[in-house]
């Protein structure tokens, strides 16, 4: 394992080193909130959904998989998903990655969760056919190549959490929206190959191409044993001997549903026993810099109730960080592997890293967080799809621009290397 993790710190230090990116160009739209039905019609189908998907499942349940980690070469991971709940409300799908590095040694259990942005893994189909998600796709050949310059970071970590913007699809009715995304279900594979372990699936393009589509979708999450939490669906996630719970809600479809899905999924995760819980929000302005009131309503909810981490995404572009109450909020992650944009103007982005620690299974106030600035594109004149970490002044500049925007938020500012500096 300490082999594995100098190794991977040597390849993150090359990439560092060897990346530059200069600007950017060309203002494009990105996620439009139209045509949505609306909350109770959205929320309602989608737990009815999830019921019928989970009860096929939970047949075929408890299957050991291969899990989509490749650094398990020391660790022999085992992924196994269960099926809880016989109500016929939302069901709460666990995994288990064991790991030998579950101490016996002592009593101190540290887990590093990493959250990234926007994953849209497909595109519009009416985006410019040579430059689009698929064309790149297609000529790669590959489904390393979209998150090979980040590997390195989420190999290292416990869980790798980013937000599904889109679908996994071969319906052709498309939403009558701005734009529509979606993917082939064998685009999961970008993720599982590139170290990540779970996704939320609460957002305004998870039905992109209806309301089969978002079945779809969780058809292939459960297929390819991928964990996700999407509305009245949680999720517990196993590491180490913990039990990381997630929740993921759309603040977009109506922040009283929101805050019922929150205050639902955190009592049931806390009755199985999560040692962590995550909420991720989808919410806020598109291509705005700081969180507006709803944002900040569902966040102190979710902190209030439980939560030890929000993550928050939609607007496309980074935002600030907050600490409240000993927790903390990440506005906006930005995007990160996305086909939505061929070529966003700011591509800046980042992954979060917290380290949470336990000691006698009891959760301790820690504050070991970091933020590695990236880009969302290897190439700074158009977006390849292949997000990497930023070094240099470009790293500094992004780091200053997350310090910036957390200021009227509160104390939370990081250093030059990243780390947390004060809370
Ligand atoms: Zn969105």
């Amino acid at each position: 394992m300490r082999k594995k993790i100098t190794q991977n710190k040597k390849t993150v230090l090359t990439r560092l080193t060897s990346f530059l990116i200069a600007g950017s160009i060309i203002a494009a739209p990105i996620c439009a909130v139209h045509a949505t039905p609306t909350a109770t019609q959205k929320n309602s189908s989608a737990s009815s959904e999830t019921t019928q998907t989970a009860r096929k499942d939970s047949s075929a349940s408890t299957k050991t998989t291969q899990t989509i980690r490749k650094g398990s070469s020391t660790s022999a991971k085992t992924a196994q998903t269960t099926h809880k709940g016989s109500s016929a409300s939302a069901k709460t799908t666990q995994t288990t990655k064991k790991s030998r590095r579950t101490s016996s040694k002592s009593s101190l259990t540290k887990i590093t969760i990493s959250a990234a942005g926007d994953c849209t893994l497909g595109s519009d189909i009416k985006s410019p056919a040579s430059v689009n998600f698929y064309a790149k796709y297609r000529e790669k050949k590959n489904p390393s190549y979209f998150l090979k310059k980040v590997k390195p970071i989420f190999k290292r970590d416990d869980m790798t959490l980013v937000n599904f913007e889109g679908t996994l699809t071969n319906r052709t009715t498309r939403a009558p929206k701005t734009f529509a995304f979606k993917g082939n279900a064998s685009y999961l594979k970008i993720l599982q190959k590139g170290s990540v372990e779970s996704v939320s699936f609460a957002n305004n393009h998870c039905r992109d191409y209806g309301e089969g589509s978002y079945r779809d979708t969780i058809k292939t999450f459960r297929k390819q044993k991928m964990p996700f939490a999407s509305y009245g669906k949680t999720t517990i996630y196993k590491t180490k001997g913990k039990k990381i719970g997630m929740v993921a809600v759309n603040g977009l479809d109506g922040i009283s549903s929101s805050k019922n899905y929150i205050k639902s999924g955190l009592r049931k995760l806390k009755k199985q026993k999560a040692d962590l819980i995550i909420v991720s929000m989808h919410c806020g302005i598109e291509r705005t810099y700081t969180p507006n009131a709803d944002q900040k309503t569902l966040a102190h909810y979710a902190i209030d109730h439980g939560a030890n981490l929000v993550l928050g995404h939609h607007p496309h572009v980074l935002q600030g960080i907050e600490k409240y109450k000993s927790a903390y909020i990440v506005y906006s992650l930005a995007n990160f592997c996305f086909g939505g944009n061929t070529n966003p103007p700011d591509k800046d982005t980042m992954i979060y890293q917290q380290t949470f620690v336990f000691q006698n299974d009891k959760l301790k106030k820690t504050n070991r967080i970091k933020i590695i600035p990236c880009s969302v594109s290897s190439s700074s004149g158009i977006n390849n799809y292949q997000p990497t970490p930023a070094t240099g002044k470009k790293a500094t500049k992004i780091i200053q621009r997350v310090n910036r925007y957390s200021k009227s938020l509160g104390k939370v500012s990081f250093g030059k290397n990243g780390k947390i500096r004060s809370y």
